[in-house]
């Protein structure tokens, strides 16, 4: 058995899922498991739709859903399911008209909301496939992913959601292609919920892991890994092979190809990870194994998360003070907020967050023995490779190429494949560029194209 996992753009159209189909008939051999995420940018637009309807804005939430029923209808038309989509559509229409009168989102009712996405794409993609030839069968994920109760970033319930998986799909994969959403699960008393945001990744690799495919595969919009962040800088290479260490550290700061979860099930079980494109099939994509051929090009890739803000905590009252990063990270962790990035002299702390929604507080607690500067607007570019460990100078290297730009901070990770700088986010494409001319100009040709 494979998982197949096809992302937004992928599913996005009538067209684009017949492409999928074609994808999938020719690897029926395999026995696939398809994880398909919502169509297009529906889970986009589904929040949107739920956030006018709480901020009274009742009219405007009724459009959006009406045009986002009629895209749907639109590219499921003659699939035999128009039923089950106008059905789905009553009850996500029920859904918002409650959260207009209640004024008010919890997280449990953002993912009900959310999850129509993958509900809906998971049936339309059965039915395209069932018409193109292939025996399929919609399997509801709610049904075997088991979440905790952390709605919008819940955590998968592993014995549960592995017994399940086990139980139920390599029994009817014998004979038929599965179809299954990503992203969404429910708890274990039902109530729906979901992996966070890019999580279908994550269902993939849980789903392989739990009937022990012999491949997951994340067919999306690009060849593969590259070796930039393409939204960043256009022309890098295709990553052909990369270890999972790697993939978790480039998928972590930034690289949104991958979910940052995705490699974990897939190391537990050992089962490689391979990025294909659903537009060229034919590429071959990047294979993400425990460990990848060795290169001589230093690094393997650099990613970049935009949006970080940077916050310096100093205290010379703690110089020296034992506890002090204890007191600190106490904080952080009290309002839910991961630290990215970290690094400390004796008497400061600077780090990086990406959700401020409780800045404000933890500001005024810190600053009850410290001072606090924050500032925001900055990135993180952060270059990945099991490398840089054995090849010196990698760093020297780095701030050579960034001598024109101001960095704000360094950290090296304690894997010793990363090595992070921070840096205003205006200068975000200037040190992507100068960072992949120093190390790409020449790339070696047995590990990337
Ligand atoms: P999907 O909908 O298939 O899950 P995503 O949009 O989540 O697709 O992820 C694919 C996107 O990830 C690409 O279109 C690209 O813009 C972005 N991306 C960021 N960093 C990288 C990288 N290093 N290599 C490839 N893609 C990257
Ligand atoms: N549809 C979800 C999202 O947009 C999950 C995914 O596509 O991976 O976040
Ligand atoms: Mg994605």
């Amino acid at each position: 058995m494979i998982v197949m996992k096809f992302g937004g753009t992928s599913v996005e159209s009538a067209s684009a899922i017949e492409r999928v189909a074609g994808i999938v008939k020719d690897r029926l051999m395999r026995r696939p498991v398809v994880v398909v995420s919502a169509m297009g940018k529906t889970t986009n637009k589904l929040l949107a739709i739920a956030a006018a309807a709480v901020a009274g804005d009742r009219a405007a939430a009724l459009t959006q859903l009406e045009d986002l029923h009629l895209y749907h209808h639109r590219e499921g038309v003659g699939l035999g399911v128009e039923t089950e989509i106008e059905t789905h559509f009553q009850e996500l229409a029920e859904l918002v008209k409650g959260l207009a009168v209640m004024g008010e989102m919890t997280a449990r009712s953002s993912d009900a909301v959310s999850a129509f996405g993958e509900r809906l794409s998971s049936i339309i993609v059965t039915a395209k496939f069932n018409q193109f030839g292939m025996e399929s069968q919609h399997v509801d994920a709610r049904s075997l992913i088991v979440t905790d109760h952390r709605h919008t970033q819940a955590a998968p319930l592993f014995a549960e959601t592995y017994q399940r998986l086990a139980e139920k799909i390599p029994a009817l994969a014998a004979t038929r292609v599965v179809v299954m959403g990503g992203f969404i699960g429910s708890t274990m008393e039902g109530v729906t919920s979901t992996l966070g945001r890019g999580g279908s990744d994550y269902t993939a690799s849980i789903v392989g892991a739990g009937i022990g495919a012999e491949e997951i595969q994340i067919w999306t919009d690009v060849d593969g890994m590259l070796t930039a962040d393409p939204t960043v800088l256009a022309g890098g290479y295709r990553v052909k092979r990369c270890s999972f260490a790697e993939a978790a550290e480039l998928a972590y700061f930034g690289a949104k190809v991958l979910h940052p979860a995705t490699v974990l099930p897939a190391i537990e079980k050992n089962i490689p990870v391979r990025i294909l494109n659903s537009r060229r099939p034919q590429v071959e994509g990047t294979l993400i194994t425990a460990e990848a051929p060795p290169s001589t090009t230093p690094i393997r890739s650099i990613a970049c998360k935009k949006n970080i803000t940077l916050v310096n905590i100093v205290s010379t009252r703690m110089l020296m003070a034992h506890g002090f990063l204890r007191r600190i990270f106490e904080i952080f962790d009290r309002y839910e907020t991961p630290v990215d990035m970290l690094a400390t002299s004796e008497v400061s702390v600077s780090l990086t967050i990406d959700h401020t929604g409780a800045l404000a507080e933890i500001r005024r607690e810190i600053e009850e023995f410290a001072e606090v500067a924050v500032e925001d607007n900055q990135a993180i570019v952060c270059m990945v490779g099991d490398n840089i460990r054995t090849v010196p100078g990698v760093a020297a290297r780095a701030f050579t190429a960034l001598k024109e730009i101001k960095v704000r901070m360094i950290s090296e990770g304690a894997s010793q494949l990363n090595i992070s700088l921070v840096v205003a986010a205006a200068d975000l494409t200037h040190a992507v560029e100068s960072l992949h001319r120093e190390f790409f100009s020449n790339p070696d040709p047995a590990a990337f194209e």
